[in-house]
């Protein structure tokens, strides 16, 4: 094997320069040649292709996005489609793919596998919803952007003796929405993984009322509806009112955490180490502190884990 090719794919997630970085230069440490894919598969279709030296990857560790741009692409989905990626692999002479993205990418990656091209995926994804790793790369920078929003929110909560309702990211997971909210003391989490009956909620924030506890902090994943539709229950059952803040995107973005960076650097360098052993179609990722490797074929039946006894110790904590 002499030459590989390295695309991201699906939603960005800060932390996919460094892991691009690393398959870049692990692999040509290795002697390989390295080629950046843009923009995903559309640009494999495309054949936006270039090659990648040492100093292409320079002063990216710590940018947030990622330099090879990301995009969804249909076409990929079909036959024709990913005819005309082979194509291109072909004139190219790529032989073998390191994929970031989500479980859509690894989809993807597992087709090119069947097709002959061996290709390893990279977990990279703010919502650490990836069965086989404990973390994916971009949850941690995302986490930490969430808890700075919730301190802040937390200032003006308790001068004016408010409830505040903030909206996470996780359309399938409440990582984000339950880290956040064990590390930024919210008094109620809502998690499409545990059911949390609005009853609960108010009665939370009226035990805090009666010990003379004016201001609350719930936070809400997006998976389980909207924090406005929780606000109007409130208002509408209890009377309870309370301010909504929706995060939105500002939490996909930001220069990756010391944490996301190492996590990218040892992911992106397991995989360009499994293409060099020969493995094809399986996913790196990191579990008891391990980088690990599993099937792709298992991480797309299986489903991710919450923590459940992080679950619980939130509500504890937050009594
Ligand atoms: P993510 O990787 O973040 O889960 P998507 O689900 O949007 O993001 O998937 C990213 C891209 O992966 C899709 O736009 C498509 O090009 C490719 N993809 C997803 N599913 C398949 C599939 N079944 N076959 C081939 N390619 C796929």
């Amino acid at each position: 094997m002499k030459r590989i090719g390295v695309l991201t794919s699906g939603g960005d997630s800060p932390g996919m320069n460094a892991a691009v970085r690393a398959v870049v230069r692990k692999g040509i440490y290795h002697g390989l040649e390295v080629f950046g894919i843009y923009q995903g598969y559309s640009g494999l279709i495309a054949g936006n292709i270039k090659k990648l030296e040492l100093g292409s990857v320079g002063d990216i560790i710590q940018r947030g996005g990622t330099i090879l741009y990301s995009a969804r692409c249909e076409e990929f989905k079909t036959e024709e489609g990913r005819q005309k990626a082979i194509e291109q692999l072909k004139k190219f002479g790529i032989e073998a793919l390191v994929v970031i993205g989500g479980d859509g990418s690894f989809r993807g990656a597992q087709k090119l596998t069947e097709l002959g091209y061996p290709t390893i995926g990279v977990p990279g994804t703010i919502d650490n919803d990836i069965p086989g790793t404990d973390f994916t790369i971009g949850f941690d920078t995302a986490l930490n952007t969430i808890i700075d929003a919730i301190d802040k929110i937390r200032d003006t909560a308790t001068s004016h003796e408010r409830t505040f309702i903030i909206e996470v990211m996780g359309r399938d997971a409440g990582d984000l929405a339950l880290w956040a909210g064990l590390a930024g003391g919210a008094e109620s989490i809502m998690i499409p993984e545990s059911e949390t009956d609005i009853e609960n909620v108010i009665e939370r924030i009226q035990q805090g009322h009666a010990r003379g506890k004016k201001h609350s902090i719930i936070v809400v994943a997006e998976g389980i509806g909207s924090a406005s539709e929780v606000a109007r229950k409130l208002k509408e059952t209890a009377k309870i009112e309370t301010k909504v803040t929706v995060l939105g995107h500002i939490q996909r973005g930001g220069e990756a955490t010391a944490f996301d960076r190492v996590l990218a650097s040892r992911l992106g360098a397991g995989a360009v180490d499994l293409l060099l052993k020969g493995e094809a179609g399986l996913m790196v990722g990191v579990q008891n502190s391990e980088v690990v490797a599993h099937k792709i074929d298992d991480i797309l039946t299986d489903r991710h884990q919450l923590d459940k006894q992080l679950i619980q110790l939130a509500k504890e904590l937050s009594i």
